[in-house]
């Protein structure tokens, strides 16, 4: 069996969104060295990186300190631009399998290298959100299929330039991922999306309603629960069912929304999290119940847009710098 390659870092930072972006640019800046940054994609920036730039496409980023609105590739750009003025490593299509929090081990796996353990000093986990699926949230029993659809998908077929021709499709869930979702379909030509949730007004702010009015308002229900069932004869074609028993037709349904954070690496490592959603329990400075070990980002719960990941990861660098300073350089570990 061959060698486990190891490797040592002050500073290694789990996942190259906003957030992870942001620690290292901050790290960096703070003469932090050598820095770290790991992500599983082939291409750098986390979820706004899957929001290609598209024209007349539905903008949804906004740039820290000028505030301009963009696409999420346009975001994710200006972001590398700062990174690439550093001398931090990135390194992609590089998952993350195991942290040992204990020692501040990381074991990656990477086509190049295999699997690699890496010790740090200090490492920041960054590894954002995800949406919680229509199975989760007890909307729908059973498997997948291809017109059902979490907004992630629905951002990977539009981004690749192609039209969506649904012409009656739903969107489940009200929140601000939803208007954005919402907004791409009324962009591609849906001259129709009909929005349901069970809250009694929609989740997402008035700023948000307001500004995805520009491609067009979806129609708005309020429902008390939600379930869908195939129409009988055409498996392509969907029909919701409310618990009036009122049908609705549907081509298309894009469950949406609802984040929860992708912990699976605390979890495992038993660092203190907070059930049922695993939101990292965390003490001064996003430090979590291991010393040397941090969270930033959409990771900590709470979700927010991209540039405010980005300012917290820039919070978390600061934190980890105190941290370093107080620490020996590589007082660790004996492998
Ligand atoms: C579907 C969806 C749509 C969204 N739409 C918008 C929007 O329109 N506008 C907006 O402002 N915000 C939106 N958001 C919020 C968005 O999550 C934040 O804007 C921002 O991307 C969060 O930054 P982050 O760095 O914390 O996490 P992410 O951007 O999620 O980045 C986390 C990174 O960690 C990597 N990673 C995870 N686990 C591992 C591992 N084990 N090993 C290696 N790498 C790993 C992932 O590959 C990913 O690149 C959306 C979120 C979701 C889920």
């Amino acid at each position: 069996m061959s060698e486990i390659i190891k490797e040592q870092v002050r500073v290694a930072i789990v996942g190259a969104g906003p957030a992870g972006i942001g620690a290292a640019i901050g790290l960096a800046r703070r003469g932090v060295a050598p820095v770290l940054l790991l992500d599983r994609w082939d291409k750098p920036g986390g979820i706004p990186a899957k929001y290609s730039a598209e024209a007349g496409g539905v903008r949804t980023y906004v740039q820290p300190a000028r505030g301009r609105v963009l696409h999420g590739q346009q975001f994710v750009d200006h972001l590398l631009d700062r990174l690439a003025s550093t001398e931090v490593e990135l390194r992609l299509e590089c998952t993350v399998l195991e942290l040992n929090a204990e020692r501040r081990e990381l074991t990656v796996v990477d086509p190049m290298h295999g699997k690699t353990r890496i010790a740090a000093d200090a490492i920041v986990l960054a590894t954002g959100a995800r949406e919680e699926t229509a199975v989760e949230r007890g909307w729908i029993a059973g498997g997948r299929d291809g017109h059902r659809l979490q907004t992630m998908q629905l951002l990977q077929l539009s981004g690749r330039g192609k039209r969506l021709s649904w012409g009656q499709p739903v969107v489940a869930g009200s929140d601000l991922i939803a208007y954005a979702a919402a907004a791409k379909l009324m962009a591609s030509g849906a001259p129709l999306v009909r929005m349901v949730d069970t809250s009694t007004r929609p989740r997402a702010s008035w700023f948000a309603r307001w500004y995805f009015r520009r491609w067009g308002r979806p129609e708005w229900q309020c429902e008390n629960s939600l379930n869908v069932s195939p129409r009988e004869g055409d498996s392509r074609i969907w029909q919701l069912r409310f618990q009036n028993d009122r049908p609705i037709p549907c081509d298309a349904l894009i469950v949406s929304g609802h984040l929860v954070p992708n912990a699976e690496l605390l979890v495992e490592a038993r660092l203190e999290t907070r059930t049922p959603l695993h939101l990292p329990v965390t003490g001064a400075c996003s430090q979590l119940s291991a010393p040397g070990c941090f969270a930033t980002g959409n990771l900590l719960g709470g979700f927010h847009g991209g540039s405010w990941c980005t300012q917290s990861g820039l919070r978390v660098a600061k934190a980890v710098s105190r941290y370093l300073e107080a620490c020996p350089e590589s007082a660790k570990p004996t492998w």
